[in-house]
């Protein structure tokens, strides 16, 4: 249930987000740094959209990608909803590429569900992936029962991947959505792993056992909430952050093990659902 790039290889258990990145020409530089950082610490899956900075953090992507073996990338974007038919998709999927300076992306996402039906986009999700524009494809921000209409589709189950709101503070996917995937073998891309440093969830990163789990392991909050996903198979946090200082404690997460204990800790301090929730979206 692992992403994998074209030659085989895989891109790491943690990618990289770029919501809000690529749109202040005085942070341009640094987010740059930031994001090849990541790369070389081997964060090498890069998600973005061309919904981000309308273009902008595409046009970062493609600028910190440069020197780089495109075969060691594993590039994410998304289209629209209302871009997702035949009448706009090859466009959009030609612009995103165009700003992200390469030639095709390793998987492509419908942002969110809109009024084109899946039937139509999926048909044209698998011509781009026999023109070779992408590799892959898959959706974001689909609950279970959008992701059982899906996938009766023809080819709908082709389906790569399904991005959603997913952190320590935010636990509804967990009731049937994360178990419908995992039992797929599709992994699910977890979006505001930090809860937007806890502005989506007050207190979240000072919790105690937040705290106590991260000073035994020497380890800081924001690592924790990327070590509790990780704990999940087939779930790949794709934290944003435009200070190299940050890529390098979020790349080191990855080398964080929680133990049984601590993720019974972590369950105490913030339960898993025990009925069906809405889903969560930013
Ligand atoms: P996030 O990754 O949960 O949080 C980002 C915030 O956390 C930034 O303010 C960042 O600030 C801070 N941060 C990063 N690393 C940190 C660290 N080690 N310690 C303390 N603070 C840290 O939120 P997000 O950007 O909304 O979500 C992640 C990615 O998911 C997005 O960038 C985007 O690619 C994707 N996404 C997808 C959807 C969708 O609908 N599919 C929706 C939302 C997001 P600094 O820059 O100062 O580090």
């Amino acid at each position: 249930m692992e992403f994998l790039t074209q030659n085989g290889s895989r891109p790491g258990p943690i990618g990289q987000g770029t919501w809000y990145l690529g749109e202040d020409p005085a942070a341009f530089a640094e987010e740059r740094k930031a994001l090849q950082e990541g790369i070389e610490q081997g964060m090498t899956l890069i998600d973005t959209a061309e919904m981000y900075g309308d273009g902008a953090a595409e046009e970062l992507v493609g600028s910190a990608i440069q020197g780089y073996d495109r075969e060691s990338l594993y590039l994410v974007s998304k289209v629209y909803p209302f871009h997702a038919g035949r009448s706009n998709i090859f466009h959009s999927c030609r612009a995103s590429l165009r700003r992200m300076r390469t030639d095709y992306l390793d998987l492509y996402l419908l942002h969110w569900r809109g009024s084109v039906p899946f039937a139509e986009t999926v048909d044209c999700m698998e011509q781009l992936k026999r023109q070779g524009l992408i590799r892959a494809w898959g959706v974001s921000n689909l609950d279970t029962a959008d992701m059982r209409e899906l996938l009766a589709v023809p080819d709908g189950a082709h389906c790569a991947a399904n991005q959603v709101l997913y952190h320590l503070g935010s636990r509804g996917v967990e009731y049937d959505l994360l178990p419908y995937l995992q039992q797929r073998e599709i992994p699910l891309m977890a979006y505001c792993p930090l809860a937007q440093a806890g502005r989506l969830r007050r207190g979240l990163f000072a919790n105690d056992t937040v705290q106590d789990i991260a000073f035994s392991h020497n380890a800081t909050p924001a690592q924790v909430l990327l070590a509790f996903l990780l704990a999940r198979p087939g779930v790949v946090p794709i934290p944003r952050t435009g200070q190299v200082a940050h890529t390098v404690e979020n790349a080191d997460a990855a080398r964080l093990r929680l133990t049984a204990e601590e993720l019974t800790a972590l369950d105490a301090a913030f339960p898993p659902p025990t009925r069906k929730m809405p889903l969560d979206i930013q």
